[in-house]
């Protein structure tokens, strides 16, 4: 398995051939991330071209575009175990320019139009587990950021009592901008297909930087979106399924948790995250297995 580091460098090697290609000879690279680049590459197996997609970031006068050097004299550790502080850094770079691309997105016009933020996602983005959701809500249009709503809180515990916390995981939706209900005061509509395609990329780009080991798919239209299956979430949830090479599990979505109060449905749920966090190799309490069993 190519590490994070390399699939990393292989995206930008690719991203930066392609703005040379378009005539940029100079980009700019904030100080941080040039000594971050500087440190020595680790040894390489199978490289995997990960480029984010989406649009390109705009070519500045600064440093000089060349590919860099790769070596092989060092062995990779295990990206699984920890991740370095130069593998982070190149991580939280790269997320923090797609998010300033994704910001100013208008490739919706009418969801431009009518949002108050775009919700990109919220996180750490090397953590091992993401969340996908659906759309942002009236709560989340209004403080940028995913699932703070109702659904939202009722995300938050069952993370928190995976052992986890919103700052250690990264979540995130199929659409960055809350779906438009012209000539309705209320409620929430599904996304379109036009806009799901429009705005996959934004995702598919989030979790090529990231690379979660583990996704967890929040209901019909993440799967939807992630693995293009119309197939209704009853049938799916509980059954892993793969999202180029990443484990990927669907479950339901908070909202559905919270219109069906039935604990047998709580703990279809939480079955889902034992599977996730047995999947992580994370340790797992007798107090965490027993959660929604009947009394
Ligand atoms: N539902 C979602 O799918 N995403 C959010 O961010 C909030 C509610």
């Amino acid at each position: 398995m190519p590490t994070t580091y390399q699939q990393l460098l292989e995206a930008t090697i690719q991203h930066l051939q392609e703005l040379k290609n378009h005539g940029a000879r100079f980009v700019e690279v904030a100080p941080e991330t040039l000594a971050a680049l500087a440190q020595p590459p680790r040894a390489s197996t199978v490289p995997r071209p990960v480029a984010p997609r989406g649009e390109v970031a705009t070519a500045r006068p600064g440093t000089e575009i060349s590919p860099p050097v790769r070596s092989t004299e060092k062995p990779a550790p295990d990206p699984s175990l920890s991740i370095s502080s130069a593998d982070r850094q190149v991580k939280e770079q790269a997320m923090a320019e797609l998010r300033a691309r994704a910001l100013v997105c208008v490739k919706c016009s009418h969801l431009a139009a009518s949002r108050k933020n775009v919700v990109f996602g919220v996180g750490d983005a090397a953590s091992p587990l993401m969340f996908v959701g659906e759309a942002p809500g009236a709560d989340e249009d209004v403080q940028g950021e995913p699932f703070v709503g109702k659904a939202g809180q009722l995300l938050t515990r069952i993370i928190q009592t995976m052992g986890f916390t919103r700052d250690t995981v990264f979540i995130a939706n199929i659409l960055k901008c809350r779906p438009d209900t012209p000539g309705q005061s209320a409620g929430n509509r599904k996304p379109t297909p036009e806009e799901m395609q429009t705005c996959i990329p934004y995702l598919h780009a989030q979790i090529d930087i990231i690379q979660p080991k583990v996704i967890v798919a929040l209901g019909g239209v993440a799967i939807e979106g992630l693995l293009g299956k119309t197939v209704g979430i009853t049938r799916l949830r509980g059954q892993w399924q793969t999202y180029r090479d990443i484990p990927l599990m669907p479950t339901y979505h908070p909202a559905y948790l919270l219109r069906n109060q039935a604990l047998s449905e709580k703990r279809k749920v939480w079955e889902d995250m034992l599977q996730v966090l047995e999947k992580l190799g994370r340790p797992i309490s007798e107090k965490q297995r027993g959660y929604f069993l009947k009394a």
